[in-house]
């Protein structure tokens, strides 16, 4: 007998991390699998956002993916996009932890099986970049945002239930074969080799980093210009010259004011034991 209440979502996996952490990147990898679809930052669907917000980064409003998605308590979201895209898996990159922590507790009711990756990189790398993009915030704000979103982060992890790993950045932009191959064994899904050509695939990502997004349009030929125009100006020739190939952004340490590291360390020093990376 056929069994009307069979899902066609079988999976959500969460990638939790601060701002600038690579969870962009880790989206597209994952998305790239035939049974993953990545949906970027959920949240941005709500209609608290403004519309350009809550459309796809690539297609905007008329994105075939997202411009049929109904978001209301009653309808299950992530059945939807499964049924839209035929992909039994869906990626969600939400940087809204309390948000994150609500869909955990809604899809436990269901039949989706739930997963957790806490993407962690080096604060230090995190708050220069945000300082970057915003040089006229309070430093010790920065610092201190970071903390709580990271403290947050671990707190989620410790109480969430399904599977969960933890994944340096650094690791996955040095190692990305064997880290994508450790993270499909994690998600239960077979290694394929195509994952590592994310930006030969179809994408549909609401929010996210706009450099990573610039370097997919870049290599599918799409409308560059809207994306490079959201690309703060002082990383626009970076993002224009680089190539496709995946590897470690530490430009930070360059950039970095020593003042600023200084400080960091003295606020935010125990936190970032886990998150150093010094290689
Ligand atoms: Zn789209």
């Amino acid at each position: 007998m056929l069994n009307y209440l069979q899902k066609i979502n079988q999976k959500v996996c969460f990638i939790c991390s601060a701002n600038y952490s690579g969870s962009t990147l880790l989206g597209f990898i994952l998305g790239s699998h035939q049974n993953c679809f990545y949906s970027g930052e959920f949240n941005k669907k709500d209609t608290n956002y403004s519309i350009i917000k809550r459309s796809c980064k690539f297609c905007g409003v008329n994105c075939p993916v997202w411009k049929d998605i109904i978001v209301t308590d009653c309808v299950d979201i992530y059945e939807q996009l499964s049924i839209k895209t035929q992909k039994t898996i869906v990626i969600n990159s939400t940087k809204d932890i309390s948000w994150v922590e609500e869909q955990i507790a809604t899809l436990q009711k269901t039949s989706s099986r739930l997963y957790f990756i806490f993407l962690q990189r080096d604060g230090r790398a995190v708050i220069n970049s945000r300082i970057g993009k915003y040089p006229q915030e309070d430093v010790k704000e920065v610092i201190n945002t970071w903390k709580e979103r990271i403290s947050k982060i671990q707190e989620l992890y410790h109480k969430f239930k399904g599977k969960k790993i933890k994944l340096h950045y650094e690791n996955l932009a040095t190692n990305t074969e064997s880290v994508t191959r450790t993270l499909c064994d994690f998600l239960e899904i077979d290694y394929q080799p195509q994952m590592l050509q994310y930006y030969q695939h179809e994408h549909h990502p609401l929010g996210g980093n706009n450099g990573t997004q610039f370097l997919v349009a870049k290599a599918q030929n799409k409308d560059l210009q809207r994306l490079l125009l959201n690309i703060q100006e002082c990383n626009r020739d970076y993002y224009q010259n680089r190539g496709l190939e995946i590897n470690l952004d530490l430009r930070w340490r360059q950039e970095i004011d020593p003042n600023v590291e200084r400080l960091f360390e003295e606020m935010a020093g125990k936190e970032n034991e886990e998150f150093k990376w010094n290689m």
